[in-house]
Formats: C-alpha cells, structure tokens, sequence
C-alpha cells in the first residue's frame, strides 16, 4: 500500500484501474476534491536506485518493459511496447505534451477519422490545468536543433517549426545525466513531468486517497439484479473492492479486453449495440524513427526542443528523440562489428528524429481478449487497412529524409512494427450514438450505469502528434464531471444491493 488507507469501511466512492496519465489525472481530480479513492495498479513503484536511468538495463536488458507475449491477426507472436509500473508508460514518455487541434476534433471521413462527441472548447479549460499541473513549458532550441531549422525553414517554403511543449522541470538541462535520458527512460529526480510526480506524489498525504500496487485487476463484478451496474473489481489474487462508481484506466490495450470479457460473462454483450466496438478502432500512429549523420557534432541536452510539420502532409509532424536517445540507439543497435571509435564518431555526430502520421480509424484494427483458438491476446492491427494515411506517412518520411540530405545530413530509417504500441489509443471510442461507440463525451459506458473510462482507449482521433495531454485533459474533464454529479442514483444502488461474491 502506497498511501494513507481511508479510516472507513472497504467501500470506495471509486475504484481507478491503472495509474498512468488517465488514472493518475482521474484520482488527481477526484480525491484532491475529498472523495475516498482506492488506486489499483498491477505493476510496482519503480526503483529510485538509478536502474531506470541504466541503459543497459533499460534498452539492452529492458528490463522494465511488458514481456507479454500476444497474437497479431495471423496469429504471429507481438509483443506491445507496454510498461506496467506506477505512473504507467508517463514514466517512460519523452513528455512531449501538445494540444490537439480544433479541427482534429472534427470527423474526417475522407482520411477515415472518426470524430469525437467534444469540441475542442469543452477539453480547452482541462488542457490549462493540466499543462499547469504538470508544469508544461517552453526551452530555446539548442544549437544543433537551431542549425537545423534554419536551414529548413524558409519563408514561403513547406517546412515549419514552433516550438515543443515540454513536461520538464525549468533546470532540466543543470541535471546532465537526468536531461540526456528523459525520453525512453524514468527519471529518478523527478524533473520529467509523469503521471506520479506531477499528480500522485503530491496526494500521498491525503487519508481519502490508497494507493494499491502489485494490484492487477482481472474481472469486474456486477450487481446481482443488475449487471447494467459494476460494484467493484477483482483482483488477479483473490482480493475484491466495491465502490460507487469504477473507472477503467488501464490503457488502450487492457482497459477493453476487462471490458469485453465482463460484457460476454454477464450477457450484456448481446443487448448493448455499442459492446461489437469494444476493442476496435484501435490506433496507435504510423510511426518512424530517422538517425541523421551530419559532419557538426550535436551537443544538444535536450533536443525535443521544436516540432516540425510540412505544409503537404497535414497529419504528420516530426520532432527529436529526446535527450541523448540517439546517441544511445547507436551504441546498443548498431552492428557490433563496427569499431567503437567509428561508433563514438557517428553518434557524436547523430540526430534522431521521430516522424508521425494519425492512423485511420479502422474497425479491423482491434485489440481482442482472446485470439481464438489460443489463449494469447490479440492485437490485429495492420497499415494496408489505411492506404491514405500510409502514403501521407511514407511520403513525409521521405521528404524529411531528403531535406535533410540535401542540407548535409544524410540519414537512415525505420518504420515501427506493429508492436511498437507507445501511442496506443481508440478501442474503446467515445461517440454521441451508443450504437456506434462504446463510452459518451464523458467517458460513461454507454449502457452501464457507473463504469466509466478515463485512459487513452476513448479516443477517436489521435491527431499528428503526441496523445498524453489529451489523455490527462480528458481525464481532468471526468473527474470535473463526476464531481459535480455528486451522490446519484447509483449511490443507493450500489449500497443497497448485495454483492456477488
Ligand atoms: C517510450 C515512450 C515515449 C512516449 N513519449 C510520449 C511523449 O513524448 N508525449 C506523449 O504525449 N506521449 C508519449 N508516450 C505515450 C504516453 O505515455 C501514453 O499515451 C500515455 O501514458 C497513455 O496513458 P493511459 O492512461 O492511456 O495508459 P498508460 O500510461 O499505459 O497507463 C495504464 C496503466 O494501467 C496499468 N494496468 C494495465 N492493466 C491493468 C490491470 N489489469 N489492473 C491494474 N492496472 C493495470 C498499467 O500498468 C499502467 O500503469 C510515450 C510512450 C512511451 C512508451
């Protein structure tokens, strides 16, 4: 247990599934108002010993990362590029923390994007809190970066820059060791702005808010009259908890497979029209990583200080791999035959890059409890399913390639397999029509009583670049939400009413 355990009985206003940017921004909101909390977290706190820090613990060994084994649609071993930790995969992010767009709010059936049951101005007062709660801010480009948008940005030209909203503390770069690895690794100080930093550490005080770690959820309980009403959770070892109301945070590919197995266990899969979209349009970007070799060295810190976008490619952005990332890419991946001060040379001289298209929305991609007949989950996801956004992807990827060639930086890339599931999102999709989504603008599940979801699986879109603001946004908004709804209807059910054991 990580925090003060309530003084009452073992019955939760809430129960919050998963501690990453939706559970964190949703607990953060909910007991900071006084509402007893209880935060169910399968992985632990991470170590403060410096292993998070190590690379060859987290990028030779990765040690950290999910070893989970799934199924892709041909039934060909995947495993997703998840982490389980306190904090989720914020403790990981490069803390690139953006706004969407209005417009990537908007349907786009031309590109196959869904839109969302929200405007922009309904998410807009949660964008302010949480980029104050997590301290987003500004830095000047560093000379590498600066060299560089120079020579692309041209007045009248297709290249743009401005510059990146950052989760990191305003002395990041004083803290070398800290500042070089702040993308792909966990920072130990505390000057990246994740999920248990920003918004957990500073409840811990708080009596009305238990933290539970090592706490895997595996079945959601229902109601005995009435499965249209969840009373608590399961846990993978026996233990169980009830509350008013459950939120599932548990990210984009967990928080369906809980919801669809308690949908075919309780019948309700049959009779609510949105449970054949638990787990489809599942999104996760079409992402690439670029390693650019120039004759300058690149002394940048921190690097991820500009995001760039071309006029042609609307839903595609680029920007850098944080911190020294690059350099690390290059001693750990690279042939081992190449001598190390070739190695020590080239990576001296590297700039990474990480290029982004919006995925299309596609029902066929999806996230699925189980992929029959095998017991492993599935994750079916596959880029010929999103022709349109394939080409603007590949056609980005090589205009950057070649402006950076033609400026003296000539480079390599790599298109992320499907497996590389940092950015998942969608499969469960908020919508205004219950037979087309699975949660309302809000978050509730449509047909449920008090099962609401608060983790990246509600997006519809996912925009050009990174989700995580909009996931703590979102989060914020349900939590504003069920705050001032107060005690319903569901207050009285759910203490009236037995539970099924
Ligand atoms: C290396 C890396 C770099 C990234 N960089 C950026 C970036 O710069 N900017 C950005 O915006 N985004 C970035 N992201 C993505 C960002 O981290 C995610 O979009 C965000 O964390 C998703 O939040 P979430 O709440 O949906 O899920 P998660 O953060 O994945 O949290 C889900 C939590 O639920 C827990 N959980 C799962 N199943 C259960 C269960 N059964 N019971 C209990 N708990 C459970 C998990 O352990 C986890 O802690 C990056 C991700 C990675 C991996």
């Amino acid at each position: 247990m990580e925090a003060g355990t309530p003084t009452g009985p073992q019955h939760y206003d809430y129960l919050i599934v998963g501690s990453g940017a939706g559970g964190a921004a949703v607990a953060h909101g909910l007991a900071s108002a006084g509402a007893r909390v209880l935060l169910l977290e399968k992985g632990p706190r991470l170590p403060r010993d410096g292993s998070t820090l190590d690379v060859r613990a987290v990028l030779i060994e990765e040690r950290f990362k999910n070893r989970e084994t799934w199924l892709d649609g041909e039934d060909r071993p995947v495993i997703p590029g998840d982490f389980f930790n306190l904090g989720g995969k914020t403790k990981w992010y490069g803390a690139a923390l953006l706004r969407f767009s209005p417009e990537e709010f908007e349907a786009d059936p031309g590109n196959g994007y869904l839109g969302w049951p929200i405007r922009y101005e309904d998410l807009a007062p949660y964008y302010d809190e949480a980029e104050r709660l997590l301290g987003v801010r500004r830095f000047a480009p560093e000379p590498a970066m600066a060299r560089l948008a120079a020579r692309l940005v041209k007045p009248g030209g297709p290249w743009e820059a401005r510059a990146m909203p950052l989760g990191l503390a305003p002395d990041a770069q004083a803290h070398r060791n800290e500042a070089a690895r702040f993308d792909g690794f966990a920072s130990v100080r505390g000057i990246k702005a994740d999920a248990e930093v920003r918004l957990l550490d500073p409840l811990r005080a708080m009596q009305n808010l238990r933290i539970e770690t090592g706490a895997a959820v595996a079945a959601l309980l229902p109601r005995d009259d009435d499965p249209r009403a969840v009373i608590g959770v399961a846990l993978a070892d026996g233990r169980r908890f009830h509350a008013v109301r459950v939120v599932l945070a548990a990210g984009a590919l967990h928080t369906p497979r809980l919801l669809e197995e308690y949908l075919a266990r309780t019948g309700l899969a049959a009779q609510l029209p949105g449970a054949r979209f638990v787990g489809r349009y599942y999104k996760h970007h079409l992402n690439t990583i670029l390693l650019a070799f120039g004759l300058r060295r690149n002394d940048d810190l921190l690097f991820k200080t500009l995001l760039f976008r071309h006029r042609g490619f609307p839903h595609s952005s680029v920007q850098g791999l944080g911190g020294r990332l690059a350099e690390e890419i290059i001693a750990t991946r690279l042939p081992r035959f190449l001598p190390d001060t070739a190695r020590r040379a080239l990576s001296a001289r590297a700039c990474g890059f990480f290029l982004t298209t919006e995925d299309s929305s596609h029902p066929d991609n999806r996230v699925a409890a189980h992929a029959a007949p095998a017991a492993a989950p599935l994750l079916d996801y596959r880029r010929d399913r999103m022709p349109r956004a394939w080409a603007e992807h590949a056609g980005f990827v090589r205009a950057f390639h070649r402006a950076l060639a033609a400026r003296g930086l000539p480079g390599v890339y790599l298109h992320m397999p499907p497996g590389a599931t940092a950015h998942a999102c969608g499969s469960c999709v908020a919508g205004r029509d219950p037979q087309r989504s699975v949660v309302d603008g809000y978050g509730r599940v449509h047909g449920l009583e008090n099962l609401y979801i608060a983790d990246g699986s509600v997006l519809p879109r996912s925009s050009r670049a990174n989700p995580a603001l909009t996931i703590y946004a979102w989060a914020l908004r349900l939590a504003h939400h069920l705050r001032t709804r107060g005690a319903t209807r569901e207050h009285e059910t759910a203490a009236t009413h037995p539970v099924r054991s």
